[in-house]
């Protein structure tokens, strides 16, 4: 049976697997197509198509951006986009600015309460998308908190006290170059939104589709999500959010979609 998981991260962001050690774990699961989400990155996408057309594996392309909406954070996953549009490798880079701006912050705060973590660390590793979870992870290794969640929990977290934000890009900004860029925009994992009203509101965007099959999800909380796709007519997908070993719970494709559903949301697949 045809499966495809179209939600999952790799070195680019905050995963712990190279684009190609993605692929080649697909591969061996036994996957048929994949999109790769990186956070607010497409690099993954200079070297992927040419690797999953000598495994066999549709690739779709895909990313997952960050994003406000009255004052909240929201992951709009963009598919089946042009990867060489200007104005989306354009949104790309205006990331990367934001998040060195918002790391400095966030690291002068951590230093504040006399947890120094030095910028030249978080480059180490040479990430496109450097993000909270490689903040969490050296916070772990000085042994300042004695886990990745309580990093968050108590400190880097959204509204905790060393969390910053800056020059964060609205949703319908978002949604305006995705469309530009001839792709589809889903909302991300609804179930962590809060409040109905509130996902009320973001579909009164225009959005083309809602992440209906996340990660472990039991039956019953995926039909929650694919009545309200259906009755606004939004597209359907899903995905694993595979990040590697950071969240070592999630195995690659625990979630997925068929053939029919992955030829509605991609139709210029790009390999
Ligand atoms: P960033 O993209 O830098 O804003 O970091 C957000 C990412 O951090 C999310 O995509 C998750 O992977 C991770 N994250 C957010 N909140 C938590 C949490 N409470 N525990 C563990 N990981 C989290
Ligand atoms: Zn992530
Ligand atoms: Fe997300
Ligand atoms: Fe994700």
């Amino acid at each position: 049976m045809f499966r495809a998981d179209l939600h999952c991260h790799t070195t680019m962001s905050d995963g712990t697997y190279t684009p190609q050690e993605l692929l080649l774990s697909a591969k061996e699961l036994g996957l048929n197509g994949l999109s790769i989400t990186d956070h607010d990155t497409i690099e993954a996408y200079k070297t992927a198509p040419q690797i999953a057309k000598s495994l066999g594996l549709r690739l779709g392309s895909g990313a997952e951006f960050s994003c406000v909406f009255k004052g909240r954070n929201v992951h709009v996953l963009a598919y089946d986009f042009h990867l060489d549009d200007p104005h989306l490798l354009t949104l790309c880079e205006r990331h990367k600015q934001r998040r060195t701006e918002r790391n400095q912050g966030i690291l002068e705060r951590l230093a504040r309460l006399g947890m120094p973590i030095f910028e030249e660390e978080l480059k180490k590793g040479g990430t496109e998308s450097i993000g909270r979870p490689h903040i969490a992870f050296l916070m772990l290794q000085k042994g300042y908190v004695q886990t990745l969640s309580e990093a968050f929990q108590l400190y880097i977290g959204d509204r905790c006290p060393c969390y910053v934000s800056v020059k964060e890009i609205p949703v319908e900004e978002t949604l305006e170059i995705i469309h530009g860029a001839e792709g589809k925009a889903f909302i991300a994992h609804p179930h962590l939104l809060d409040k109905m009203s509130y996902i009320e509101e973001l579909l009164k965007l225009p959005f083309d589709g809602l992440e209906c099959y996340y990660a472990r999800f039991p039956k019953n909380k995926e039909s929650r999500w694919i009545k309200l796709a259906e009755k606004k007519r939004l597209l359907k997908s899903g995905g694993s959010d595979f990040h590697g070993k950071v969240k070592d719970y999630i195995p690659l494709g625990c979630s997925w979609v068929d053939e029919p559903t992955f030829n509605q949301i991609f139709q210029k697949p790009c390999n």
